[in-house]
C-alpha cells in the first residue's frame, strides 16, 4: 500500500487557514508555543566582530526593533503567505503605510493618478501633502477606465485606489487599471482595507502593491492600531525598505502580536461577519424607509458582476440611506441599542457610521454630493453579533424613525 506523503513543511505550500495559524512563527530556545512578544529595542551581540557583521549585513540577526523584531518579523511573514506577497513591512498604522507606500516611490516632479473616492486621511495626503512636495495628483472617477488612461501624463509614477470604496461601497476593476497603470509605466497601489485579505488579492490582480490598515479586520477587535505593505522583493526593496528604516513609523512589538493572534482566527470572522452583512442587506433592502441600500454582494450592486469576479464575497460593511436626510439618519443612529456608533470597521462589534458628518465632513457638499455620501447615508461595519438581533435592532431603529415622523421628506 502506497504511504500517504506527510504535509510538506513548506508553508507555502499550505492552505490559507493552515497559514494563518502556523505561518511565520520563530520559536525561540524554549520552543514557546504561542508566538512570544518580543518587546525589546535591540539586541545583544557575542562580540565586537559578530554586531560588526550583523550591521554589514553579512550575518543574519535582528539589529534595532525600528527595522526589525522577531515578533513584527512573523506578522510580516504571515501577512506574506496570507496576500502571496513576496515582502512586508508593518507600520504603526495604516495611514503610516499608505504615506510610505506613495512617499517611498514618488519625488519632486513626480504624477499620481488616484481615484477620488479615498479615505479621508488618504485624500489628504494625495490632495494636500504630496502637492507640497512637488508632486502632482489628479483625481478621477475610479468606475470609468477612460478617465485613468487621460489623467496620465508623461511624468505619472502611481495609480492609487480603494476597492470597495468608502463609504458607497464602488468597485473598481483591479486588473484592468492595473493594465493601464502599467502600459504608463506607472504602478499601482491598492488601499485593501474595505475588502479584507481574505476576499480580494489585489497583488495576484495585478496590483504592484497592497496596503492596509489592520486596525481594521485584521486586528478586528478594536484594541490597536497597525499598517502593513505587501508588494515584490524589489518593490519594496526600492521603494520602501530605507524610507521606513529612516524615517520611523514603526509598528511596536506588542501590536505586532496582537495582529499575528488575530491573523489566526481572521478567515473565521470575516466568513461570519460576512453572513451577517449578507443576511442583512437582503433583510433592509426592501424596507420602505431606506433608499437606497448598498452591498457588493447583492445581485442589485451596479458592478455586482465585477465585485464576485475579483472578490470572494461582497465584504463585511453595507451602506444605506435612510429616508428622511441628516435628521432621520441621526435619529435611526441614536435609537440602535446593540448596534454602536462609532467609526472603525471590521471590528467583532457591530458599527454604525454617519459618513457626513464625522469621516467626510472635511469635504465639501458639491465634493460629498459628487461621491455619492448624502445626509441620510449611513455605513454599517458588520460584527460578529447574532444576525437576528442585528436585524431586530436596525428594524425597531427604523420604525421609531418613522413614528417620530422623520422618515417623510
Ligand atoms: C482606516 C483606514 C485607513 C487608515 O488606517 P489607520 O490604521 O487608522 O491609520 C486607510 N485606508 C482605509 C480605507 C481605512 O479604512
Amino acid at each position: 500500500m502506497a504511504k500517504k506523503k506527510p504535509p510538506s513543511r513548506d508553508p507555502k505550500t499550505w492552505r490559507e487557514a493552515t497559514k494563518l495559524v502556523h505561518g511565520g512563527t520563530l520559536r525561540s530556545q524554549f520552543g514557546e508555543t504561542s508566538e512570544a512578544i518580543f518587546l525589546t529595542q535591540g539586541f545583544v551581540y557575542d562580540s565586537a566582530e559578530a554586531a560588526e557583521a550583523r550591521f554589514k549585513g553579512e550575518a543574519p540577526g535582528f539589529v534595532y526593533s525600528r527595522y526589525s523584531n522577531p515578533t513584527i518579523a512573523m506578522f510580516e511573514e504571515r501577512m506574506c503567505l496570507l496576500e502571496g506577497a513576496e515582502a512586508a513591512r508593518a507600520t504603526a498604522s495604516g495611514m503610516a503605510a499608505v504615506t510610505a507606500s506613495l512617499l517611498g516611490q514618488l519625488k519632486a516632479g513626480d504624477h499620481v493618478v488616484a481615484a477620488r473616492a479615498l479615505f479621508g486621511s488618504c485624500l489628504y495626503v494625495v490632495e494636500d501633502l504630496l502637492p507640497r512636495f512637488g508632486v502632482a495628483s489628479t483625481l478621477v472617477d475610479g468606475a470609468d477606465l477612460d478617465q485613468w488612461r487621460n489623467a496620465v501624463r508623461a511624468q505619472t509614477k502611481t495609480f492609487f485606489l480603494e476597492t470597495p470604496t468608502n463609504p458607497c461601497l464602488e468597485v473598481y476593476d483591479i486588473e484592468a487599471i492595473a493594465e493601464v497603470a502599467h502600459r504608463a509605466g506607472a504602478t499601482l497601489v491598492v488601499d485593501n482595507v474595505f475588502a479584507s485579505p481574505v476576499l480580494q488579492k489585489p497583488l495576484k490582480l495585478g496590483a504592484d502593491c497592497s496596503v492596509y490598515s489592520a486596525t481594521k479586520h485584521i486586528d478586528g477587535q478594536g484594541r490597536c492600531l497597525g499598517g502593513v505593505i505587501l508588494a515584490r522583493r524589489d518593490f519594496i526593496d526600492t521603494h520602501i525598505h530605507n524610507f521606513l528604516r529612516q524615517t520611523g513609523p514603526a509598528l511596536s512589538p506588542f501590536n505586532a502580536w496582537i495582529l499575528l493572534k488575530s491573523l489566526e482566527t481572521l478567515p473565521l470572522r470575516v466568513a461570519a461577519q460576512m453572513r451577517n452583512a449578507e443576511a442583512i442587506a437582503d433583510a433592509l433592502a426592501a424596507h420602505p424607509n431606506i433608499k437606497r441600500l448598498i452591498y457588493p454582494g447583492r445581485p442589485d450592486h451596479p458592478q455586482a458582476k465585477l465585485a464576485r469576479r475579483q472578490m470572494t464575497g461582497g465584504g463585511t460593511l453595507v451602506s444605506f440611506e435612510v429616508a428622511g436626510g441628516k435628521q432621520a439618519a441621526f435619529a435611526f443612529a441614536d435609537a440602535l441599542s446593540i448596534i454602536k456608533i462609532s467609526n472603525n470597521l471590521g471590528d467583532a462589534k457591530s458599527i454604525l457610521t454617519h459618513p457626513a458628518t464625522t469621516t467626510h465632513q472635511r469635504l465639501t457638499p458639491e465634493a460629498r454630493a459628487a461621491l455619492g455620501i448624502t445626509d441620510g447615508l449611513v455605513r454599517l461595519s458588520v460584527g460578529l453579533e447574532d444576525p437576528e438581533d442585528l436585524i431586530e435592532d436596525l428594524r425597531q431603529a427604523l420604525s421609531v424613525v418613522e413614528r417620530a415622523g422623520l422618515a417623510a421628506e
